[in-house]
C-alpha cells in the first residue's frame, strides 16, 4: 500500500487532511523530497502548460546544451547525469533539486535575454523557479539563508502571500499526458500547502510558536533511521517486527545513529571524483600544441612573452562568448561580496547598477538577485580585469599542467601580473580577489574535464 492509499484508508481529504487521536490532530503531509522529484520526472515526460505556455523539457536541454562547455558555466552543478538520468539516479533528490533550480532558471533566462535561446522558453524558466521556490518553503532549516522563502515559517512571514499564489498556480496548472489527469504530484502539492497552513494556525494558536523548521515534516530523519537500522541485520529486507526491535536496540547501543553514507542526498563528492579522474587523466596522451611557452628559446624574451600573452588575450577577449562573460560577471560580484575591506569592495562594485552605464556582463546577476540578496554589480575595471584573468587561465591552464602538475596556481599569477592592469585596492584584496577567481576557474575546468572525460569512455566503449 502506499501514501495516498493510507491517506484514503484514514479518511484524510484535500480540506481536512489530518485524523483526530488522543485528542490531538494528526496531519498527513506527502514528502517533499519526493514530490519535488516526481515533478522533475513529469516534466523529463509531459509537457506542462499554465494559460497556455507550454513548459517543456526540451528547453531545458537545449538550456544545458548551450551551457555545458563554457568555462565557467551559468549552471556549473547542471550534468549530463541529470539529463539523462540513468538507472538509480532518478532516486536522488539532489539531483531533482539541482535541475529545478534557481541557477537553471536564472540561467535559462539569462540566455533568453541574449537572445541566445527563444523566447518561449520562460515559461520553463518560471516553470522551474515556481517549483524551486515551492521546495524552499518545505525545506526550512536554519535563519541564516538569504533567500526568503528558505527562511523558516513565521506569522507575518512572506511565504503565505506565496502559498496562496502557488496554490492557484497549481490548480490552473495542465498536464499533456494521454488522459490530462493531473500527475499525483502536483495534486500532492496542493495538498501540503493547505495541511501546512492547517498546522501552522493551530501550533500558533495552542503554542504560540515563534517560527516553524519545514524540514521536519519530511521523512528524512524517518528514512535516514531506517538506513541504518537495515544496514545493521546484513541483508535482511523484510524485517519482521522483533528483528527491526533488536536492530534498532543495537545500534542505539553502539550509538551508531548516523546518516548512511550511501544517503539519498549526498554530499559533494568532487575531490573524490577528481582524484580518481586525475588517474585517468594521466593515462590519456593527450597532444596538443604548446603555444607560448616561456621556456622555449623562441619565446625566452620577455617581451616577446608578453607580447605573445597580450595578444592572444585580447583576441580571447573580445571573442568571449555574452554567455560565458555573464558567468563570469556574476562570479566577480560574488568575490567583491567577500573582500574584507569595504574601502576595497566600493572601489570595485556597487548594489545597483548605475543606468546611465549597464554593463551587459551583469544580465546574470539580475537575473539571479532575489529579495535581500544584496548581489553586487561590479564595475567595468572589475569586469575587465575579471575577463581578462579568465582568458589567461583558459589559454594556458592546459600547458601548464601538461608541463608540471604543480605551481599552475604561481605561474598563471605571475602571468596575470605582467599583462593584466592591476586592480585599484589594497594588495591584500588584490591576492583575495585573484585567489578565488583562479578556485572558479579551477573548478570549473576540472569539472569540463571530468564531463569530457565521461563522453571520451562512452564513446570509447561503443
Ligand atoms: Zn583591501
Amino acid at each position: 500500500m502506499n501514501n495516498i492509499g493510507m491517506r484514503n484508508l484514514f479518511g484524510a481529504t484535500q480540506e481536512q487532511p489530518f485524523i483526530n487521536f488522543n485528542d490531538e490532530k494528526m496531519y498527513f503531509f506527502h514528502d517533499s523530497p519526493h514530490l519535488i522529484k516526481s515533478v522533475r520526472n513529469n516534466l523529463k515526460k509531459y509537457n506542462f502548460s499554465y494559460d497556455n505556455d507550454f513548459c517543456s523539457w526540451s528547453d531545458l536541454e537545449d538550456f544545458y546544451n548551450l551551457d555545458k562547455n563554457k568555462k565557467p558555466r551559468l549552471a556549473p552543478r547542471l550534468n549530463k547525469i541529470h539529463m539523462d538520468l540513468p538507472p538509480f539516479s532518478p532516486m536522488r533528490v539532489c539531483l531533482a533539486t539541482q535541475t529545478l533550480s534557481h541557477s537553471v532558471s536564472s540561467g535559462m533566462m539569462t540566455l533568453i535575454s541574449l537572445n541566445e535561446m527563444k523566447s518561449s522558453a520562460i515559461h520553463t524558466a518560471r516553470f522551474i523557479e515556481f517549483f524551486d521556490n515551492l521546495f524552499d518553503v518545505f525545506n526550512s532549516i536554519t535563519h541564516s539563508e538569504a533567500k526568503t522563502l528558505r527562511k523558516p515559517l513565521t506569522k507575518t512571514s512572506d511565504h503565505w502571500k506565496f502559498l496562496n499564489e502557488a496554490e492557484q498556480v497549481l490548480g490552473k496548472l495542465k498536464v499533456h499526458n494521454r488522459t490530462g489527469k493531473l500527475p499525483p504530484c502536483i495534486v500532492g502539492w496542493r495538498e501540503n500547502i493547505i495541511a501546512l497552513k492547517l498546522l501552522f494556525k493551530e501550533l500558533d494558536e495552542k503554542y504560540k510558536i515563534d517560527f516553524l523548521l519545514t524540514r521536519r515534516l519530511t521523512q528524512d530523519s524517518v528514512e535516514n533511521v531506517f538506513s541504518v537500522v537495515r544496514s545493521r541485520g546484513g541483508n535482511n529486507v523484510t524485517p519482521d517486527a522483533t528483528k527491526f526491535h533488536s536492530a534498532i536496540r543495537m545500534c542505539m547501543c553502539n550509538t551508531l545513529l548516523e546518516p548512511s553514507k550511501s544517503g539519498n542526498c549526498e554530499s559533494e563528492c568532487d575531490a573524490v571524483q577528481f582524484l580518481t579522474k586525475c588517474s585517468e587523466l594521466k593515462k590519456i596522451k593527450i597532444q596538443l600544441k604548446v603555444i607560448g611557452d616561456p621556456n622555449d628559446d623562441e619565446y625566452s624574451d620577455k617581451e616577446d612573452f608578453l607580447n605573445l600573452h597580450l595578444y592572444s588575450m585580447n583576441i580571447e577577449n573580445i571573442l568571449m562568448e555574452n554567455h560565458e562573460a555573464c558567468a563570469i560577471g556574476y562570479v566577480a560580484g560574488w568575490m567583491c561580496s567577500k573582500l574584507i575591506h569595504q574601502e576595497c569592495v566600493d572601489k570595485l562594485a556597487a548594489k545597483s547598477e548605475d543606468n546611465s552605464q549597464v554593463n551587459l556582463e551583469n544580465t546574470h546577476i539580475e537575473m539571479k538577485s532575489y529579495q535581500n540578496a544584496n548581489l553586487l554589480y561590479p564595475f567595468k575595471n572589475t569586469l575587465e580585469f575579471a575577463k581578462k584573468v579568465t582568458c589567461i587561465f583558459n589559454l594556458n591552464i592546459e600547458s601548464l599542467l601538461l608541463k608540471n602538475k604543480t605551481g599552475v596556481r604561481k605561474e598563471i599569477i605571475k602571468i596575470v601580473d605582467i599583462v593584466c592592469k592591476p586592480l585599484n585596492i589594497c594588495d591584500a584584496c588584490k591576492t583575495e580577489f585573484l585567489k578565488k577567481l583562479l578556485n572558479v576557474l579551477i573548478n570549473s575546468f576540472i569539472k569540463n574535464s571530468n564531463n569530457n572525460i565521461d563522453v571520451f569512455k562512452m564513446h570509447s566503449k561503443n
